[in-house]
């Protein structure tokens, strides 16, 4: 489904990671594959994963608030591959202790650290990437959660970062769109991550996903990179400006 496509995909800190996840279904599906990682801590922890991909990817530093680590990354992958075909967003940030307690007291700090870093780089990365999909039908992959319309107890600033994420693939769309690529989301029901321990009551969302989502179970990781297959490849060439949900119809029930 891949075959002759190479993607750049952030957001792999453990085996974990949903990036991960789709790394790997990218990679079985014969994507060529660059990763990055955000410091020298997680390099060594990935360094024992990479080992499950058919051939070691470029793995590149990347720490999203840095505007010259985002230049350097784009810039390798123009002198060593060439060019790129997809681009998978799987990155996030809140300070973990408002993650809890009520939404206005979300601190001016960190709501401008969680809207950059989780919302403001897809941007920033969608326009580095560009120039390197001239001539070909690209494809931008970010994850959003269901907190970003509806209250889920919690979520709090992530919420008002995934909305600004949602609303920046339809404005990224329709940039990108003239020159034939395409922007969408993944809407994820929850996955047990290291992002996702960080939400107060965690646990809790994945029981009552299980007891009240229409498949009445929780999501696995790698079905989000089975969805994201989809996303990346060109059965979704007419695809853009979309978020779907990947979460076993959680989003569809009333009560
Ligand atoms: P994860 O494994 O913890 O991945 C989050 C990634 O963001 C980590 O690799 C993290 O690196 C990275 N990151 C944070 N700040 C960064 C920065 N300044 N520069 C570069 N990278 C940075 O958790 P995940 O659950 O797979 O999250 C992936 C995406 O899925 C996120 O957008 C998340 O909101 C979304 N999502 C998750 C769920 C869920 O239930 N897990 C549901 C819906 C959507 P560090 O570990 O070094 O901080």
């Amino acid at each position: 489904m891949l075959k002759g496509k190479t993607g750049l995909i952030l957001g792999v800190a453990n085996k974990r990671s949903i990036a991960w996840h789709i790394a790997r279904a990218a990679d079985h599906h014969g994507a060529k594959i660059v990763l990055t990682y955000q410091n020298e801590r997680l390099l060594r922890g990935l360094e024992r994963i990479l080992e499950q991909l058919s051939e070691p990817p470029l793995l590149l530093q990347c720490d999203v608030t840095d505007e010259g680590q985002m230049d350097a990354v784009f810039a390798s992958i123009r002198d060593q591959v060439g060019h790129l075909d997809f681009l998978v967003h799987g990155l996030a940030f809140s300070k973990r202790e408002e993650l809890e307690g009520p939404f206005h007291d979300t601190t001016l700090e960190n709501w401008q650290i969680a809207m950059q870093v989780s919302a403001y780089s897809f941007s920033a990365l969608v326009r580095r990437a560009v120039p390197l999909m001239e001539g070909r039908s690209g494809s931008f992959l970010t994850l959003t959660y269901l907190g970003a319309e509806r209250v889920i107890p919690h979520y709090n600033v992530m919420g008002a970062a995934k909305a600004a994420l949602e609303a920046s693939v339809r404005y990224l769309s329709a940039d990108v769109g003239p020159r034939g690529h395409r922007v969408n989301a993944i809407s994820a029901g929850p996955i047990k991550t290291l992002a996702a321990s960080g939400v107060k009551g965690f646990g809790q969302m994945l029981e009552v996903v299980a007891e009240r989502s229409a498949l009445k179970r929780n999501l696995g990781a790698d079905e989000i990179g089975d969805a994201a297959v989809f996303f990346l490849s060109d059965l979704s060439r007419a695809v853009t400006g979309e978020v779907m949900f990947v979460d076993c119809g959680y989003h569809a029930m009333g009560i």
